[in-house]
């Protein structure tokens, strides 16, 4: 079973800047792993012309729960998938096995 990544930032198609002058993804956005260049989904940043946000983290675009997805047009769905967070499958914690 492949390992579940973490710790994912953000790509997206357009950016603004928010009135503290900070980066901001707009547009259509992807997850993104720190020291790759391509999207969790595959699609390479260059060719798709994705700005990366390594300051961004990947559940602050969540429409749903994201304090910075408010220019967030359209979430891949399989960069979301794959990026779920654990609390989505599980609502209780269970404790960790050694
Ligand atoms: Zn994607």
């Amino acid at each position: 079973m492949p390992r579940r990544p973490t710790g994912a930032r953000v790509a997206a198609s357009s950016t603004w800047t928010d009135p503290d002058g900070v980066r901001m993804p707009a547009g259509d956005v992807h997850g993104w792993l720190p020291g790759t260049n391509q999207t969790v989904c595959g699609i390479p940043l260059s060719r798709a012309s994705l700005a990366r946000f390594p300051h961004v983290a990947w559940p602050d675009v969540d429409p749903a729960t994201g304090a910075h997805a408010d220019a967030v047009g359209h979430v891949c769905p399989r960069c979301r998938g794959a990026l779920r967070p654990r609390e989505g499958r599980e609502r209780r914690s269970v404790p960790r096995r050694p």
